[in-house]
């Protein structure tokens, strides 16, 4: 049989061939910018010729920094074209990390968003390394010391598409990644092009996210996350609509998006869609066409759910990592039954996608049985999965082909994964563990609570104990001794909180997970009760 290389310029002629007639759909202040799949994948062969002109050689890295946008996706498909590989970075890192990422990745050259220039001006000159510095985007005031920067327009004006190009091998990195950090320094994971196209036809099973021809997909995961969780290059083979939001995430922004360009499948992390609920309250929006959801990368809590499902949505509940490009799991609603027979398997985080393979171990590694109740830590390994960091940080995360995930969890006899914690997260109260996560899902479904976070704080008897840090809902009164009451029929005695600090809001990590490191600095004075 044929040996045809597993390499993103299959996605790309893909997308140009089949695309013809289906579009790429950036959101702009005003109206949208339209072009057809066909046009980007020529616009992206021109800026391969840019960037050959540049100077940008096979193996070296080329960074983005910037919201999902045209200009960007051709970065993620173009770059790769040349044996290069395209780093898009977070750009909600605090700048050290920042500087970290970019002189980690020797970033050759950096494209960057007008709007965003005043966030690189602060650390540019403690990235000597970049050599280019080009300006994408026509919104946003440009940096003064961005000014003499040319233009991505500019630099692909006068460019043929580049002819020609040397198949690069499928073992070739095409894109480098970032964690989050959620629970220490960021780790970078280097895609290959064939985990990645792998990763691409992945998403278009089924059982997965069923990426279709027909659908219309909108990604408001941004790209630096795990490729925008690999949307980009499933929706390109696929030959689907793609629907880029630019910077406005807000409900509102999304909302009007939804219903101008009748988007069937959007993506974005839990907060996204907890604040949608006002917009589904007022029902100002048509938003018929969407049939699914796609939600992941923290817990989802079932209120969430609830609300969506009254409105005729259904979610897909995802559990990925970076280091798996990223997508693990799915849980879809079930067909029949009750309304909450319906639901139920959306409180699980799924089986594994076909490619992905998952075990839970206990502490000495030894697997447990699948039997819903044997709680460890969860590994993983698949035909998407990473075999170590880039730079080869962190290699005790790595064990005998498997990665550890940080994560602990049970597997049932249907192979349905509940993550009942990340081992960084969970209280350890006299030697018991309790989970933060379910205190969490319990504190949620309470009408007076918007957002929670339960962090472990030192305990000169217990070790830790729980401490619950609640945002109200904006009319709620709800008090420390009510929530402990709520909570009493539903956990033990002794998973009980000790105290409750109500803020105004939680503080969130750069892709908008709760930063329980920043919680436990402010509340790890020791409760001694
Ligand atoms: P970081 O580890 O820095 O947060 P990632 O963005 O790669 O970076 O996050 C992966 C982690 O996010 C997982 O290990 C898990 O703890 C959490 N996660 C992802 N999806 C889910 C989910 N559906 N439910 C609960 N936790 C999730």
């Amino acid at each position: 049989m044929s040996e045809l290389p597993l390499t993103l310029s299959l996605v790309l002629r893909r997308a140009s061939r089949m695309g013809g007639s289906k579009w790429v759909v950036t959101a702009l202040r005003e109206g949208a910018e339209r072009r057809t799949w066909a046009q980007v994948a020529e616009r992206a062969l021109r800026l391969c010729g840019a960037l050959k002109r540049l100077g940008v050689r096979p193996g070296e890295r080329v960074a983005t920094f910037g919201w999902n946008h045209h200009q960007h996706l051709e970065l993620l498909l173009g770059v790769p074209q040349l044996g290069a590989c395209v780093h898009p970075i977070n750009v909600r890192l605090h700048p050290d990390d920042v500087v970290h990422v970019s002189r980690e990745a020797e970033d050759a050259v950096v494209f960057v968003d007008a709007s965003l220039t005043p966030l690189l001006a602060e650390v540019r000159a403690r990235l000597p390394h970049v050599r280019h510095w080009v300006v994408m985007g026509e919104e946003g005031e440009v940096a003064p010391s961005f000014m003499g920067a040319p233009r991505y327009e500019e630099l692909i004006a006068g460019e043929a598409p580049l002819e020609g190009l040397s198949e690069v091998d499928e073992r070739t990195p095409a894109s480098l990644c970032y964690t989050s950090g959620t629970t220490g320094r960021p780790q970078g994971v280097e895609y290959s092009h064939r985990a990645l196209v792998l990763h691409a036809m992945g998403a278009l099973m089924v059982d997965s996210m069923a990426v279709s021809e027909r659908d219309v997909v909108l990604p408001l995961a941004p790209f630096f996350h795990a490729s925008g969780w690999g949307l980009p290059y499933s929706t390109a083979f696929a030959g689907a609509t793609l629907v880029l939001p630019g910077p406005r995430l807000d409900a509102g922004s999304v909302a009007h998006l939804i219903e101008r360009e009748r988007v069937t499948l959007a993506a974005a992390v839990p907060t996204v869609w907890n604040a949608f609920e006002p917009v589904l309250r007022e029902g100002k929006h048509e938003l018929s066409s969407l049939r699914r959801i796609l939600c992941g990368g923290a817990p989802l809590p079932m209120r969430t759910i609830q609300r969506f499902a009254e409105h005729g949505i259904s979610f897909l509940h995802a559990w990925g990592m970076t280091e798996l490009a990223p997508s693990g799991t799915m849980a879809r609603a079930r067909e029949e039954g009750s309304p909450e027979e319906r639901l139920a398997p959306l409180a699980l985080q799924g089986a594994a996608v076909p490619g992905i393979e998952l075990r839970v171990v206990d502490s000495e590694g030894r697997e447990l049985p699948w039997d819903g109740a044997s709680v460890g830590e969860l590994e993983a390994r698949g035909l998407w999965g990473a075999s170590r960091y880039f730079k080869g940080s962190e290699g005790e995360r790595f064990r005998a082909g498997w990665l550890r995930t940080g994560d602990v969890a049970t597997l049932d006899a249907q192979g349905a994964l509940r993550i009942v914690d990340r081992t960084k997260d969970l209280v350890k109260s006299g030697g018991e563990w309790i989970s933060s996560v379910e205190l969490e899902n319990h504190l949620m479904a309470h009408p007076g609570v918007k957002e929670v976070a339960v962090i472990a704080v030192p305990h000169e008897h217990w070790g830790e104990r729980p401490v619950a840090v609640v945002v109200r809902q904006p009319e709620s009164r709800v008090s420390f001794e009510e929530l402990v009451e709520h909570l009493r029929p539903r956990v033990a005695r002794w998973w009980l909180p000790d105290a409750a600090h109500f803020v105004a809001e939680l503080p969130k990590t750069a892709t908008g997970k709760v930063d329980k490191k920043a919680l436990r600095r402010v509340y790890a004075r020791s409760h001694a009760t």
